[in-house]
């Protein structure tokens, strides 16, 4: 069933869905199937919110999201039904890491910087995991030690653990990977909740068997895409939703543009861009707080392609980690050995998206000339995403939320509105922060509002 929409006249649905990334997607394709109207509203002019595709040296690449592992199912059945196809994340041969001025090459997950180096990261991570078992995923709120954890952050954590330089190091990687900020700017209890999530510590962070297993060949965003075309019409895109009221009948949603009616909305934006609507009834305090403290973290990735993936020659993987400069951890993505040769890079955004294209190119550089040598100054192609300078919905991959935020505002991240329910990777329990959760998210959501939606169809009266 297609929404009503007459060109000046109000659109009507059954449900309006406000931001097409894989939660807002997820939950029209649901909504969809059980035979409800709905309305897709996305700000952008495109989908796919933090899964978007770039091209260097004429290969597709990931910019935003790109792994998952075996255990995402929901984003693979998802994938799999729009025909998208899985590759392996490129892990033969060994890693480099640079630290100290220095630069080494190592097996495996976790960097061998001296064996005193080895014993620590594993007591660490041995103290991480036992922290992280004790999480409930659902509500880490309610965690036996929920407001202890949420008092401290990751980093004064490490600090009292008197982690050494080299794990402090791979934790940073961490944090910065996983919620685009240092580990003194994100809560513990936050960061145990999204690890939980996220399989535990091992699964967060391997490569074979863990959650950068696998990329999709064709792009995430192209799963986005394909969804979207088999919604058509339904989806609406550079439509903003500055305003969702609501009374006992239904929602009305206005844009800068028009007015939607609905008698249910789910809204997928990310905690933080919440804020950017305008509710009315008010959201309650703790809703209203959840989306001014659960702030974005930024993250930012350089590709840069060459004739060949050389390092291989050389035995190395690709895999780099750095403890200065704006690189911080490097993976191979290209297609195959015969070439280009690509290596995607994260970027710290405080030493990289001030700078001008030039610069951040140089910058990138330098530092894979420092990791794989004199080859890696001449490359073919380059590209670079920086997620904090956005101009909607800026920031990503995840909220970076500090001490005491998630105690006192995470009960408000579900609580539906009265006929606002919220959905998005961060209301997810298991696989909150990836795309995984993102589509489970969607589809919890889009199968409560039509059970509501069919309750109250029930109850009008048939003359
Ligand atoms: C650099 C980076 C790397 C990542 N790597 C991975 C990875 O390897 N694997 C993985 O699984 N995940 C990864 N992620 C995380 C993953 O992208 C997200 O978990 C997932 O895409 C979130 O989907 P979502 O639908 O919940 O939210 P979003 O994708 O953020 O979608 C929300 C949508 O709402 C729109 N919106 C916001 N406000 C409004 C408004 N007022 N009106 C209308 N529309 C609005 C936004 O434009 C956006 O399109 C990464 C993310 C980033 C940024």
């Amino acid at each position: 069933m297609s929404s009503s929409r007459k060109a000046g006249s109000p659109a009507s649905v059954d449900v309006v869905v406000v931001g097409a990334g894989f939660a807002g997607l997820s939950a029209a394709e649901r909504l969809v199937s059980m035979g409800r109207s709905v309305l897709v509203v996305e700000g952008r002019d495109r989908v796919g919110g933090r899964s978007l595709s770039g091209e260097v040296a004429g290969v597709r690449v990931d910019l935003g999201a790109t792994w998952v592992s075996r255990r995402h199912t929901a984003i693979r059945d998802l994938a799999s039904r729009v025909g998208c196809t899985t590759t392996g994340q490129f892990s033969q041969g060994r890693n480099v890491l640079w630290m100290a001025g220095r630069r080494r090459t190592y097996q495996g997950t976790i960097p061998t910087v001296s064996p005193v180096a080895l014993v620590d990261m594993a007591r660490v991570q041995l103290a991480l995991n036992k922290l992280v078992a004790s999480i409930d995923v659902d509500a880490a709120w309610h965690s036996p030690e929920a407001g202890r954890l949420d008092a401290v952050s990751f980093g004064e954590w490490l600090d009292r653990k008197n982690a050494l330089p080299a794990t402090r190091a791979l934790m940073t990687v961490v944090s910065k990977v996983q919620w685009g900020c240092s580990p003194g700017d994100v809560s513990l209890l936050h960061a145990l909740r999204y690890i939980r999530a996220a399989g535990g510590v091992d699964h967060m962070l391997d490569v074979e068997g863990g959650q950068q297993q696998e990329r999709y060949v064709e792009t995430t965003q192209e799963i986005a895409n394909r969804v979207a075309e088999q919604l058509g019409d339904r989806v609406v895109l550079e439509t903003p939703v500055r305003r969702i009221s609501q009374d006992d009948n239904g929602v009305t949603v206005r844009t800068d543009a028009e007015e939607i009616t609905a008698k249910y909305a789910i809204v997928t934006v990310a905690t933080a861009h919440r804020a950017g609507i305008d509710f009315d009834p008010a959201l309650p305090a703790q809703a209203e707080g959840l989306a001014k403290t659960w702030r974005m973290g930024v993250l930012s990735k350089a590709f840069v392609a060459y004739d060949k993936p050389f390092w291989r020659a050389n035995g190395l993987s690709g895999e780099g980690l750095t403890d200065t400069g704006a690189v911080f951890i490097t993976f191979d993505v290209s297609p195959d050995a015969s070439g280009p040769g690509i290596l995607m890079t994260f970027c710290d955004p405080r030493v990289f998206d001030g700078f001008s294209p030039e610069q951040r190119r140089s910058l990138v550089l330098q530092q894979l000339v420092q990791l794989y040598g004199t080859r890696a100054s001449a490359p073919v192609d380059y590209l670079d995403h920086c997620w904090g300078e956005e101009q909607f919905a800026p920031g990503g991959p995840n909220p970076a939320v500090g001490p005491y935020a998630t105690t006192t505002y995470g009960p408000a991240l579900t609580e539906p509105h009265g006929r606002v329910h919220w959905a998005g990777t961060e209301t997810a329990g298991e696989w909150a922060g990836c795309m995984n959760g993102a589509v489970l998210t969607g589809q919890r959501a889009a199968e409560r509002v039509a059970a509501a939606v069919a309750r109250e169809s029930r109850e009008v009266p048939v003359r």
